[in-house]
């Protein structure tokens, strides 16, 4: 079973180490360090979570960060005044805007005040344009993690057929683009599927690699698996459990205990596609701190 897990989070701590390897030569060399910033509107608490994971991953590789914490009730002109600042910053290198934001805040037009070359979240539609082109951009942080993380566990994806469950801007529409797209961590022939597939296990039986962006717990039931298939799970639930230490388990959207016994290989959650998303973020700041997408 071991030998089948893809361990994300030491491949997580492998990229941190040499984003810290880098971090270092930057300081020694008398400069000043890479600076991520976000701006978390409200106290959503997976939002708290995910920023304070973020600022303990800065600390870690020595990359400075900094958080911007609004009130629920902030206006749209007041954050974009945040927006401003940070668009014109020369120390912050890149920021991202936590989503989601609340409802009286459209996200959408929030983003596209976000100067393309600090949205290290790859969020705005010149970094998602470029994507599509083949452009260097800022890749989302999910599906940038997942394709790292075929890669590093040195899955081949030329040629194979992936079936990509979910059609989210966020993970499941970036991460058919990358993964079809003509490049080393590329070419594959790619099925997009979403609420609207018809016969989705006939698809999903035809996977070389799945995967499974779909948000509902344990969704992906073993014979929906071709069996030696590679299985990716992205999704993240808080089941409550009173037999559990913490009072809740964390769960994704395969039915894990069923599918290891199919798979080749499979991301546990947690451990699996999570720790990578928090390191592509690092790697965009770093990227952005030395121009390396728009030069
Ligand atoms: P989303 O709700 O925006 O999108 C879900 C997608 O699933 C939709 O495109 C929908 O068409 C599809 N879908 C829903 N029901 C379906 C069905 N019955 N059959 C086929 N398709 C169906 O979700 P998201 O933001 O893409 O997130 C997906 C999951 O990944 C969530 O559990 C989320 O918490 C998790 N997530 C994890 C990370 C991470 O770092 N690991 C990052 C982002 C999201």
């Amino acid at each position: 079973m071991q030998e089948k897990l893809i361990d994300g989070k030491a491949i997580a701590e492998q990229i941190k180490k040499e984003i810290a390897a880098e971090t270092a030569a930057i300081i020694d060399a008398g400069k000043r360090a890479p600076h991520l910033a976000a701006v978390l509107v409200g106290n959503d608490p997976a939002s708290e979570t995910y920023v304070s994971s973020k600022e303990k991953a800065c600390r870690k590789v020595g990359i400075t960060s900094s958080t911007y914490r609004l009130p629920e009730k902030t206006s749209e002109k007041e954050l974009l005044n945040i927006i401003n600042f940070l668009n014109k910053d020369e120390e912050i290198d890149g920021f991202i805007v936590q989503l989601p934001l609340p409802a009286h805040l459209n996200a959408d037009s929030i983003i596209e005040h976000i100067n393309p070359h600090k949205d290290v979240d790859g969020f705005h539609p010149v970094n998602t344009g470029r994507m599509m082109a083949g452009l260097p951009s800022y890749l989302p942080a999910t599906p940038f993690g997942i394709i790292e993380l075929l890669h590093r566990s040195g899955i081949q994806t030329a040629g194979k057929h992936v079936v990509v469950i979910g059609r989210s801007n966020i993970v499941g529409t970036p991460v058919s683009v990358l993964l079809s797209r003509k490049s080393p961590k590329g070419n594959a022939t790619v099925t997009l599927c979403h609420s609207q597939t018809v016969n989705l296990p006939e698809l999903t039986r035809q996977a070389d690699i799945l995967i499974a962006a779909i948000g509902v717990p344990s969704f992906v039931k073993a014979d929906m698996v071709k069996p030696g298939a590679v299985v990716i799970d992205v999704g993240i639930h808080r089941i409550t459990d009173e037999n559990a230490e913490k009072g809740y388990v964390i769960k994704g959207d395969v039915d894990f205990d069923e599918i290891v016994k199919v798979a080749s290989r499979i991301t546990p959650v947690p451990g699996g596609v999570g720790p990578l998303t928090i390191v592509s973020l690092l790697s965009n700041t770093l990227a952005a701190y030395q121009k390396k997408i728009y030069q």
